[in-house]
């Protein structure tokens, strides 16, 4: 089939190189000329591992291609995709529709009139029933679960698709376009237009949720003593709970969970309903950033003015070099406003951190970073950094004094290092 791809960030990137991988014929889409000519040219301007594998590979054959040019794209496909940003909106937490609202009213003055448009972007419900309503055109919603770090495998072998149709022939268009992961047994569920675009805000909410409630338990370990990481481990032996999602640290970030639960708490809102839970869920995780720096205070005897503080990663989590609303530059920023001298290093963000941090120091290897530090912060579970030996570490730092923020260290090993070891929720080693 002949689809486009419209909007070619993280998200959009990684659906053209998959579908082209399916056996598509894709057209990319984006308002960035230098995104549009660098993916045309084979090259992924981001980390994402696996895509540029796939991107190459598809641009070499022609199967994928890349314009900026939406009369191209409505000429062009049978199906759009539209994989445009959703950020939070600058004056609240509501999402900003503008870039989803701008590329279906370019697509509906383009397309042809039998083409099918589908959203995949993460929208406050009611936002598909209301694009049908502006636009001339089909259009279904196609929420997207995908992960960074595993996007490509995501996009390939989902846990399950979610297809919000307002017709049969809606379904069937997009049965075939997905018809091999179908084949390979992957669950399907279609829905109305708000159900399907409330299967992606409340899979968010749920999993933003369960983070914070083990960052709760790990306040209430701070207050009485006890360790979250050993709660959390006995907790997830529970099959009804699980292991997963269920680790205490520094909270979530990213260019996705804060802010959905933030538009989907709005959204409620609008529709009479308070989800005071989400507002607490978020409460929460902005709270254990609090703590992290609150501990680097504290092994450093009470302020943080003049400390050298290596900080280990940048990204918002492991595999990515996405620092949106990432909570180790958040934590970083802020002690480098108390006066510390802050040098941050990330084995793949380091560029964009940079770019939107550029009063903080950045190291080449995690050993230039220890070097002469006073204070160590753990904040980017890179598998790397647990590789580290502490008694190594330890002969590079001035001050051998470490804040697990993502609580995965072992402690002991640590402290009989010669290390002064804080996590969240935990108690120092004896
Ligand atoms: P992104 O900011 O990386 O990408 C958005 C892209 O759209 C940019 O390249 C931008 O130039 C382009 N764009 C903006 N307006 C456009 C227009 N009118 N026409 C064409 N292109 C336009 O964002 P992302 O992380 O890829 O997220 C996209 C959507 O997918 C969001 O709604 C997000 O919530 C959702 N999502 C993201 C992920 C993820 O892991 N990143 C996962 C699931 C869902």
């Amino acid at each position: 089939m002949r689809l486009t791809v419209i909007g070619t960030g993280y998200l959009g990137a990684t659906h053209a190189a998959c579908m082209a991988e399916l056996g598509h014929e894709v057209l990319g889409v984006d308002i960035d000329p230098e995104k549009a000519a660098a993916l045309g040219a084979g090259r992924v301007p981001f980390h994402e591992p696996g895509l540029p594998e796939l991107i190459a590979r598809h641009t070499g054959s022609g199967r994928l291609r890349f314009t900026t040019s939406f009369a191209q794209a409505g000429a062009f496909g049978e199906v759009h995709f539209v994989c445009v940003g959703t950020p939070q909106r600058a004056d609240g937490g509501a999402a900003d529709l503008s870039q989803v609202d701008a590329a279906f009213a370019a697509l509906a003055a383009h397309a042809a009139p039998d083409a099918l448009l589908v959203g995949k972007s993460t929208v406050p419900v009611g936002t598909a029933e209301r694009l049908a309503r502006t636009h001339d055109a089909e259009i279904a919603w196609n929420p997207e679960f995908l992960r960074e770090g595993f996007a490509v495998e995501d996009t390939l072998r989902p846990d399950r698709l979610v297809f919000g149709v307002a017709s049969q022939r809606a379904e069937t268009v997009l049965r075939a376009v997905y018809a091999p992961v179908l084949a390979a047994g992957t669950p399907l569920v279609t829905a109305d237009f708000p159900t399907a675009e409330l299967v992606k805000t409340a899979a968010n909410a749920f999993l933003a949720t369960k983070i914070s409630f083990i960052n709760a338990m790990a306040e209430v370990c701070e207050a009485a003593g006890g360790d979250v990481r050993t709660l959390a481990e006995a907790l997830g032996h529970d099959d009804r709970i699980g292991p997963k999602f269920l680790r205490a640290g520094v909270g979530f970030g990213g260019g996705c969970l804060p802010k959905d639960i933030r538009a989907f708490a709005h959204r409620a809102g609008e529709l009479g309903v308070p989800l005071r839970l989400l507002r607490e869920v978020d409460a929460i995780n902005m709270r254990r950033r609090d703590r992290v720096v609150e501990l680097a205070r504290e092994l450093c005897g009470g302020a943080v003015l003049g400390a050298r503080v290596a900080v280990l990663g940048a990204a918002f989590k492991p595999g990515s070099d996405d620092i949106r609303d990432s909570p180790a530059l958040a934590v970083a920023a802020r002690l480098r406003l108390e006066g510390a001298d802050v040098t941050v290093y990330d084995p793949v963000a380091a560029d964009n951190a940079r770019k939107a941090f550029p009063l903080l120091g950045y190291a080449a290897t995690a050993e230039d970073a220890l070097r002469g530090a006073d204070l160590v912060l753990h904040l980017t579970e890179w598998p790397q950094f647990r590789e580290i030996d502490p008694e190594r570490a330890a002969t590079l730092v001035a001050r051998p004094r470490i804040v697990d923020g993502r609580g995965v260290l072992d402690a002991d090993r640590w402290a009989a290092a010669g290390w002064r070891f804080r996590a969240p929720g935990r108690p120092a080693p004896a």
